[in-house]
Order: C-alpha cells, then structure tokens, then sequence
C-alpha cells in the first residue's frame, strides 16, 4: 500500500514536472478575426496545453522554449464545418465508387482514413473538423476520442456519429441488397425510433445530430424535426440537417433545426428566414476545378447562392463535404481549394476569415471553450507568410500549427512524433 502511493507520488511529480513546461511564441503580427485586426509583437505564454497569457511586455520564463513567429501573421485555427473523414473515395463523374467504399472498406479501415485524413488537415492549419457521418461503425468516434486521448494528433472532431434517416438513408439499395445502408445510415421513421435513433448516437459519441431531411419522398416533416431537436437538447446537442430540396428547407427552417447542409436548394427567399431565425448555413460550396469538374449552371449557382446568403446576413461557415481522394493533392489541398468559391463571390477577406474561424466554432458551439486566443482557451494557434486579411489566399500557405499547445507543423515542416509520445499521460478524458 505504502509503495503504491510512493509510486503514485512519483507519477504526479513525473506529470507535472513533463507539463509545466511554458511555451512563448513571439507574433509579429497577431490577427483577432472577430475584430479584423491586428495587434504587432505580442508574446503568447502557453503551458499545459492552454494560453496562460497574451501581450507585449510580458515575462518570458528563463526555462520557457521560445517560438519565434515575429515575421508571420499568427492566427487561431481554421474550421471545416462539413466533412467527412471517414470516407476516401475515387473522384469519377458517374461512377458508385462512393457505395463502393462502404461495401469494401470495414469500420478499422475507415477509422484509419480519418486519422490520415484529419492529420492532412491539421497541417494546412485546420485545428476543428465538424464530421458528419459516413463513418461506418462510429469510425469518427474512434478518431475524436484517439485525438482527444493524445494517441495521434489531429483536429478537434465534433462528430456524428452514425446520419438518421427515414429508411434508406442516402442510400437507394434494391430489396435483397438492403443491408448495403448500413451501417451508413440509421432507419428512423416513427416518433420511437426517431428518439432511439438519437439515444444511439448519443451513446455512441456523436457530439452533434445529423439527419437526413428530405433525400427520400417520405422524408422528415416539420413535427418530426422538432421531436430530433427536442430530444437532441437533451444531451445539448444541435441538429444538421442534410436539405437538397426546397420543401426541405421550408420545412428545416420552420422546425428551427440548427444549420442547414449543402445550399443546392437555398434562393434568396430561404436566405431571408434563415437570416431572420439565426439558421447556419453550412453550403459545402464545391468550387469549379479540373479535378472535380461541374456544370457552368452548377457552379454559376454556388456562388450566386453565397452572395444572396452574404447580402442577407445569413451566418455562414466555411464547409467542404470533401470526402474524394484526387491523385496527387492531399486533404488539406483539396479543403483549402474551396476558397475558391467565397471568392468567386466577392466576399471580402475580412469576412472569408471570421467565417473560417470564429463562425466555425460557433457552429460547432464550441465558441465559448476553444478557437479565439484567448487565455484560458486551449493553444490552438496557426501562422501564415502574408496578411489573410489583404489577401485570403495567405492561408494556403500555414507554416506553423500549434494544436493543445503542442507544436504540429514548425517552419512548414510536420513534428507529429511531439504527439505520439504525448499518449494518455496527455489527458484520459470523459467521452
Ligand atoms: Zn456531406
């Protein structure tokens, strides 16, 4: 017994003594996106994984390991707000690889993508990934809960778990294949299975509630998405719902869900009741490129759709649903591309980055524990060469990723192994 608390004593000393360490990082130029301002030389202490202080004349530890960003524009993290990482498949126009990929590749495959995939958007400065489903089995649980572990690095995950739909999902299987929509989607057609659906989840781990609004003529109606809603709260949850349908939106916007996902089916008119009752617009705008061609009409249409919702005052989140595998380019590539289509747009850049970063923790209602820098917040820190307030394009090129207050990406070049020997010393927390 005595020996045990010896040993014990000796743990706690050793913890303290491998996470008191202060870290000081030297911000030439320190970027609030909220304000769209800019503050020069400032020093950032971070200890145990949190920002402990924030100025220009402050003490820097003698012991204290010093980062030098005095030439960068140093920043918080970047927020995907739609994607999934739990799913790679071959980008061909007219091809089922997507059904494909569910059938061939099992749940440790597909949790093993979304490590890889989340550790690709960590490095182009995406510190929160909203992950909404098409994970398997709870894939995406497994990557949040490994991350917030320490065992790899990678984005903050508020996930899914398994999308709720009325039968069939997304998914149109014929009879004797119906087993294809799991474990993909979550069947709940009646108000019993509706509330079980979401205990499921819950229990599961998801962190926000994904449904399927109207993907089959049977689809959710307004009473419907209230119960989701109601029953959601209980665990404070938010409801998304996937809308590709004008009636859809009607409906979700009448049902007061949290954010609409895809803008394919949003017009002007939607925009207005979604400015009017604070609905988020999480438009996973897919910008014309080589690599994932679509039609003029399409594309003509994405970004008409973002200027209407910018001149309503919809509040807006950077969104990708890119969940494709492009022969030579990585996640992070392909998610940063997607500026593209804001500014295609013509929404300033002060405004693209509130969206990409304040707007994304809102989203995800993580706003009051992670994203700004402030201190108490979790160290979650990128820099750029240039001012993304001049030009936005400056975040294509994040050259230093701070996530927890561990150092991801330093001079450009990717550090992972400062978070595998981090393990679960790093915090054991609750689901
Ligand atoms: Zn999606």
């Amino acid at each position: 017994m005595h020996r045990r608390l010896i040993v014990f004593i000796l743990l706690l000393f050793t913890i303290q003594v491998s996470n008191a360490a202060v870290t000081a990082i030297r911000a030439g130029h320190l970027i609030d996106p909220e304000a769209a301002s800019v503050t020069d030389n400032q020093i950032i202490l971070v200890e145990n994984g949190k920002i402990t202080a924030i100025g220009s004349d402050l003490q820097v530890p003698a012991d204290a390991t010093v980062i030098d960003l005095s030439s960068r524009f140093v920043l918080p993290g970047l927020v995907d707000a739609h994607s999934h990482l739990g799913i790679t498949y071959k980008m061909e126009p007219e091809s089922n690889y997507y059904y494909l990929t569910t059938v061939m590749d099992g749940t440790p495959l597909r949790a093993i993508q979304a490590f890889s995939n989340g550790f690709q958007i960590l490095a182009y400065g995406f510190t929160v990934e909203r992950d909404l489903g098409n994970a398997g089995n709870y894939a995406d649980t497994a990557l949040r809960i490994a991350i917030e572990q320490g065992w790899v690095p990678g984005p903050t995950i508020i996930n899914s778990g398994i999308i709720i739909g009325s039968m069939g999902g997304q998914f149109w299987p014929t009879p004797e294949r119906e087993f294809l929509v799991y474990p993909e989607y979550l069947d709940a057609d009646t108000h019993d299975e509706i509330i079980k659906a979401v205990h499921k989840n819950m229990l599961y781990g998801a962190k926000v509630i994904k449904i399927m609004v109207d993907s089959k003529p049977y689809g959710y109606n307004v009473e419907e998405m209230k119960l989701f809603v109601k029953e959601a709260a209980r665990a404070d949850m938010k409801v998304a719902g996937h809308v590709q349908t004008r009636d859809g939106a009607l409906r979700a916007v009448e049902a007061g869900i949290w954010s609409i996902e895809h803008s394919g089916a949003l017009d002007d008119e939607i925009h207005k009741m979604m400015a009017e009752k604070g609905i988020w617009r999480v438009g996973t705008e897919t910008p014309q490129t080589d690599y994932h061609p679509i039609s003029e009409k399409r594309w003509k249409r994405t970004v008409e759709g973002l200027k209407s919702a910018y001149k309503r005052g919809v509040k807006m989140a950077f969104s990708t649903d890119a969940d494709y595998f492009v022969p030579g380019m990585n996640r992070g590539e392909i998610t940063i591309n997607f500026l593209k289509s804001w500014k295609a747009a013509g929404i300033p850049a002060r405004d693209i980055l509130k969206i990409m970063t304040v707007n994304g923790y809102k989203v995800c209602d993580i706003y009051d524990e992670r994203g700004p820098i402030k201190v108490g917040f979790p160290a979650d820190i990128i820099a750029v060469s240039a001012n993304p307030l001049d030009d936005i394009d400056a975040l294509r090129d994040v050259t230093f990723v701070m996530k927890d207050g561990m150092v991801f990406k330093e001079n450009g070049t990717v550090k992972p192994m400062n978070f595998f020997h981090s393990g679960p010393e790093y915090g054991w927390r609750k689901r």
